[in-house]
């Protein structure tokens, strides 16, 4: 059994205990993360409807159906062509596959609102549930084949710093779109895939706005500059931040806040492990930031979860009392912004073993390049 299939069984096996007759899902994250098929929704029904009791079967319109064999384990596959109806289709595949009359469905979360109307049509008298249901504690922890490529993700991310790093004061002069540029070249250099989001280069002031992507600002020598980036490897992206500061020493206060962040970091990855809840993590990491004054400043929560979405659970959160479980991937991020002065956020990427965590991320956590 590859991965693949062993989470889809996992999952047909959870729909009994969900009370639900069946998982219906799209092109999207769940679909790559039970087939590995990585393509997005489109304007043409494409489901995989995954039975309480069984087989899992795809829905594919006729044009994808050599694609969606090639690429996935599913050998169930009922296709449809452009001279159909495919609303009537899928009333005769739920038929087919003993669908009940008036079933519990589970559909993916991002199934467009026109496909959830057709799968309501064809059962009007069903109940509708949300996949992530029984998807998400799956996929909240993660398999041996995830964690291989989240580790080579963070080496990608980690070689890049060490090139970004090796710049020194060449990054001076440069705009942080120039800097952006090169991380993507160094991030493909390393092995990456595509980035995993716009990569953040945000200069002096810039630092302070934590989702600044980067702009026509030209780095200064001195400043700190928040560089938060990440590539994807075999579906699964690096994430991953470091202030660093370029040709030459930082003021006092920008010394200051690095280290009080550094610190805040340190704490809480050694806040994380099995058993503790999310709340916990976020704590640790708040309580340095808050004893030094600059509670008020951290103005976000520690960290995210991490796998085929950048951000998906657990999240990191005073809120959250979600219980560290082995195999959790989140990212340990604490940031102090300084409207119209500077930011410095510093954060890897962790993964919760039996004993505690695990950083995958290791580059140092300096500012100096
Ligand atoms: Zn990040
Ligand atoms: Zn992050």
């Amino acid at each position: 059994m590859t991965p693949y299939e062993r989470r889809t069984e996992a999952v047909r096996s959870a729909l009994a205990t969900a009370g639900a007759d069946a998982a219906v899902c799209v092109p999207g994250r769940t679909l790559q993360y039970l087939t590995g098929f990585d393509e997005p929704q489109r304007d043409r029904h494409f489901l995989l409807v995954i039975p309480a009791s069984g087989e899992p079967t795809g829905f594919v319109p006729s044009l994808s159906a050599a694609q969606f064999s090639r690429e996935t384990w599913v050998r169930a596959v009922e296709t449809w062509d452009d001279a159909d109806d495919p609303v009537t289709a899928l009333g005769a595949l739920f038929d087919d596959l003993g669908i009940p009359e008036a079933p519990h469905l589970l559909v993916d979360d991002t199934m467009w609102a026109a496909f959830l109307q057709d799968v309501r049509s064809v059962r009007p008298r069903a109940t509708i549930g949300l996949a992530s249901e029984v998807v998400s504690k799956l996929r909240i922890r993660k398999d041996d084949a995830e964690l291989d490529a989240l580790r080579r993700a963070a080496r990608v991310a980690d070689d890049a710093v060490r090139a970004v790093r090796g710049l020194g004061s060449d990054a001076v002069g440069l705009t942080e779109t120039d800097l952006a540029e090169r991380i993507e070249s160094f991030l493909t250099d390393a092995g990456g895939e595509g980035v995993s989001f716009e990569p953040i280069v945000g200069s002096g002031p810039h630092g302070a706005m934590p989702h600044h992507t980067h702009g026509d600002r030209v780095i200064r020598a001195g400043e700190p500059v928040v560089l938060d980036f990440g590539a994807r490897v075999d579906g699964y992206p690096g994430d991953q931040t470091r202030t660093l500061v370029f040709g030459g020493d930082p003021d006092e206060r920008v010394r200051e806040v690095h280290d009080l962040v550094r610190r805040a970091q340190e704490a809480a990855v050694g806040a994380a492990e099995p058993g503790v809840p999310a709340a916990a993590v976020d704590d640790a990491a708040r309580s340095v930031v808050e004893a030094a004054g600059y509670g008020d400043a951290f103005i976000h929560r520690t960290g995210h979860g991490v796998g085929l979405d950048v951000h998906e659970p657990p999240s990191i959160a005073a809120d959250n009392d979600v219980e560290l479980r082995p195999g959790m991937v989140f990212s340990v991020e604490p940031g102090v912004y300084l409207d119209d002065e500077f930011g410095v956020r510093i954060e890897d990427l962790v993964v919760v073993t039996e004993a505690g965590c695990e950083r995958l991320n290791h580059t140092s956590r300096g500012w100096e390049c």
